[in-house]
């Protein structure tokens, strides 16, 4: 790897995503920090810059359409395109164990709508290489279909989501806007759906198999256009978004995307990984 190959990493101004960050601009990349507010995004690149690492900081709210744009007309004028792209961007707002459903809309619409929309905008701009690029999306184990406790009870809706066959991005973004609508309208506890952090499980569920299907659609891309695209969970994390409880640093949160990220030749694509090994869905 050199300081021409580019990665971005989303929300990378603290926790795992600055993490992330760390690590790509240890193994020698050029890496475009990223933070939807400016002066922590800036004083965070600055730390690693010290530390004498190839890292450039630029703004993105990945729930606001103009500043994907604007970041995505700055790549292009400024590096042509990008190689690596991590999508760690994410919000929780289950401090507790307490299902928080008046956010649910901000969750759904960061985590699941918010990477969808980067993903969309980064890649037309991923650039052609022998090795392929490469998307990472830090996701949960939370949001696992099959789970044994935490899963959609509506089984005909997780055998759709689930079969190659039927899954789609509408079916997807239906999914997430019928758990919305019955946010709003009461009847949401009736719904079946996971009852461990309901908005973010589905959340998180939404990335998954988002990943699923869009590895599948851009595995026809011709050999030299490749592009990768895998998900993983970081485990329990100490960091703002658990209150910094958990049971691993965010150093090694950060590790499985990293090694995603660089696999040598990754023919891997359309998985789900923990701890560098891949995981069911
Ligand atoms: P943090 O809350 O520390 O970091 C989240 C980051 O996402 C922050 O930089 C935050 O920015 C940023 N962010 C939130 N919304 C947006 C937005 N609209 N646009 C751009 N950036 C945004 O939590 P973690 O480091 O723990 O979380 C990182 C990822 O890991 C998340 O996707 C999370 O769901 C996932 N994860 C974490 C686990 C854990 O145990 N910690 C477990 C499983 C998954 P700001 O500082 O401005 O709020």
């Amino acid at each position: 790897w050199t300081s021409e190959t580019i990665a971005v990493v989303t929300g990378a101004n603290r926790g795992i995503g600055f993490e992330i960050a760390h690590q790509l601009a240890s193994h020698g990349l050029t890496v475009i920090l990223t933070s939807r507010e400016t002066g922590v995004g800036e004083e965070a690149a600055m730390v690693l810059q010290k530390g004498g690492l190839n890292v450039v900081f630029h703004q993105l709210d990945i729930v606001v359409p103009s500043s994907i744009e604007a970041f995505a007309e700055w790549i292009k004028e400024n590096y042509g395109g990008i190689d690596i792209l991590v999508n760690n961007a994410g919000v929780n707002f289950n401090a507790s164990s307490d299902n928080s459903v008046e956010f649910a809309e901000k969750v759904i619409s960061t985590n699941y709508f918010g990477t969808k929309n980067m993903i969309k905008a980064m890649i037309p701009l991923m650039r052609p290489s022998d090795s392929g690029a490469r998307i990472v999306n830090v996701s949960s184990r939370l949001g696992r279909l099959n789970g044994r406790r935490n899963r959609i009870g509506n089984i005909e809706l997780r055998k759709q989501l689930e079969n190659d066959v039927s899954l789609s991005e509408e079916l997807i973004d239906q999914t997430m806007h019928a758990f919305l609508e019955q946010v709003k309208d009461g009847s949401w506890t009736n719904g079946g759906w996971p009852q461990v952090f309901t908005d973010y499980s589905l959340s998180k569920l939404a990335v998954n198999t988002y990943t699923r299907l869009m590895a599948r659609i851009l595995s026809d891309r011709p050999e030299g256009e490749k592009i990768y695209m895998n998900c993983y969970c970081p485990g329990w994390v100490k960091t703002a978004m658990t209150g910094w409880a958990g049971h691993t640093s965010p150093e090694e949160g950060a590790d499985t995307a990293v090694w995603l990220a660089l696999l040598p030749d990754q023919i891997v694509s359309g998985k789900f990984f923990a701890e560098r090994r891949e995981i069911n869905f």
